[in-house]
């Protein structure tokens, strides 16, 4: 199956930070593809800015070497390379001073769809939301994109709201958390909103609880201070296992609209209890030698940040009371691996003979490394010598089903363009950001004012011991951290 392009509109895409990390590795990739695919038009415009002195073609050369290394379409098509490189251009602008802006000015055609990409510092997001109204760059039909992090807190995601919205309307505002932009993510609004089957089984009365897991096998190299500023709870679980936990919990929307959708996950984030800290495990990798522990990684011999941590959550409304969800993350684990596996309760009764190691029907929804869908059943294990039971996997990747082995779109690509279509449903509302820090916060303050130490645990494992205990002090398991 082929799947269907529907080009959008010319823009003109102003993409701030264009020679930083994000925008070489991912953005303009992501717009290259959706370039080569035909979604977007020869006629649309990429503006990129940054301090760096640097004339069109000196850019151009740095974004040539930048989509050959990271675009893999870029090395087998060269005439869509050349053709979207002509979309590019390059103003210098200084986003904390004044140079910069009229050039910038001149350079937006009128009449045309405007987007701002912030692929900045969270502490440019401010300056730049005001001096794009100040010079009159943004219009009424501009949007504004911004990257995580939203905040630091409740506190600072406010300051940083209030900011965004003295200078655009929220509809103008997309704040992008790439989570969104996973084709499975998605998936799972349509597996649950576009099939009768499921429906019936989404509740209390027959999940027995829900197990959201991010691994990841890399540590914090590289990002080190950064990340030790933030811990696993501020950098993922605030922000995508959120998400997550939102998309799988809320009610259905009475239409798929952005405000219809953001409004029930707003209500599930709303709905989660207070958190006791006996159901909260940090953790942090300790290795010997050569591989470094998060301290060496970190620069921070004395760092109490977490790479891991694990929650229990409760959401107090009548379809989730008596399901517990159980938020596991972490840096450095067995293998790079995400997923949301819906357990369900055993039957009422079994007439069969008890199935040793029975881990019963559960639902897994894979995000990565391949994402599909996982259906564990109970069956009569085949042959003679009685009736003994064991358990099989009906298992969807969505690369076979939908006969797409091609590369699969990047989240990126997927919300660029919604940007441009002015579709906010894969967007967090900035109530919702707030909602989420509301609930965090004193998670984390609570643990700070115990003053504990994470956990260690070894590197290439499934996190600290008492993570599993999380579960198995209620009869339960973590699934297995695979590849
Ligand atoms: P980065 O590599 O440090 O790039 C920052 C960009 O900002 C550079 O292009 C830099 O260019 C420009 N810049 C800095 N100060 C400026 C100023 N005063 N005026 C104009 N331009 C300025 O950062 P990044 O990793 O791409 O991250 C960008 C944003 O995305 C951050 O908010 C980050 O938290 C977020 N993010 C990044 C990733 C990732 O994988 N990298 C993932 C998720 C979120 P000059 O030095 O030439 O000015």
């Amino acid at each position: 199956m082929v799947s269907r392009v529907i080009p959008v509109d010319p823009f003109d895409l102003v993409l701030f930070g264009g020679t930083g990390d994000l925008a070489r590795r991912k953005i303009l990739p992501g717009l290259f593809h959706r370039f080569a695919v035909g979604q977007m038009p020869q006629d649309a415009r990429i503006i990129c800015t940054a301090r760096s002195a640097m004339d069109r073609a000196a850019f151009i050369e740095l974004t040539r070497s930048s989509l050959l290394k990271f675009a893999s379409a870029a090395k087998e098509n060269s005439s869509a390379l050349e053709s979207f490189l002509q979309t590019i251009d390059y103003v210098q602008v200084d986003a904390a001073g004044q140079d910069g802006w009229d050039a910038l000015s001149k350079a937006l055609r009128p009449d045309m769809v405007r987007a701002f990409y912030l692929s900045v510092s969270p502490s440019l997001f401010g300056p730049i939301a005001h001096k794009l109204n100040n010079h009159g760059i943004a219009t009424p039909q501009s949007r504004i994109v911004v990257e995580k992090p939203f905040g630091h807190d409740l506190e600072s995601a406010k300051a940083l709201n209030a900011d965004l919205r003295g200078n655009f309307e929220e509809h103008q505002i997309y704040r992008i958390d790439h989570y969104l932009g996973k084709e499975t993510v998605q998936n799972l609004m349509a597996l649950r909103f576009a099939n009768s089957l499921w429906e019936p089984l989404w509740n209390s009365t027959h999940v027995d609880h829900v197990q959201i897991t991010v691994a990841e096998s890399l540590g914090v190299e590289g990002r080190g201070e950064y990340y030790d500023r933030s811990g696993a709870m501020r950098d993922m679980v605030q922000n995508h296992l959120m998400q997550l936990l939102c998309l799988t919990a809320m009610e259905p929307p009475s239409r798929f609209t952005p405000d219809a959708v953001r409004d029930e996950k707003v209500k599930v984030i709303e709905a989660l209890e207070p958190v006791d800290q006996s159901d909260i495990v940090r953790g942090q990798y300790r290795a010997q030698g050569e591989e470094g522990s998060y301290h060496d990684h970190s620069g921070n011999p004395q760092s109490r940040t977490e790479s891991f941590v694990a929650i229990k959550v409760n959401i107090g409304n009548w379809r989730w009371a008596g399901t517990p969800f159980y938020l596991r993350t972490g840096k450095k684990l067995r293998a790079r691996s995400s997923e949301i596996a819906i357990v369900f309760r055993d039957p009422p009764h079994m007439i069969f003979p008890k199935m040793e190691g029975r881990r019963g029907n559960a639902m897994i929804i894979r995000l990565q490394p391949d994402e599909g869908i996982t259906l564990r059943n109970t069956i009569k294990e085949p042959g003679p010598g009685g009736f003994r039971l064991t358990e099989v996997s009906m298992d969807m990747t969505f690369a076979d089903a939908l006969d797409q082995h091609a590369e699969p779109q990047d989240a990126y690509e997927r919300l660029i363009m919604d940007v441009i279509r002015g579709d906010q449903t894969l967007f967090m509302r900035g109530d919702e950001v707030e909602a989420a820090w509301a609930w965090a916060d004193p998670l984390i303050e609570g643990w700070q004012d115990a003053g504990r130490t994470p956990a260690p645990y070894d590197p290439g494992g499934s996190g600290p011991e008492d993570a599993l205990m999380l579960l198995h002090r209620e009869g339960r398991r973590w699934r297995e951290i695979m590849a």
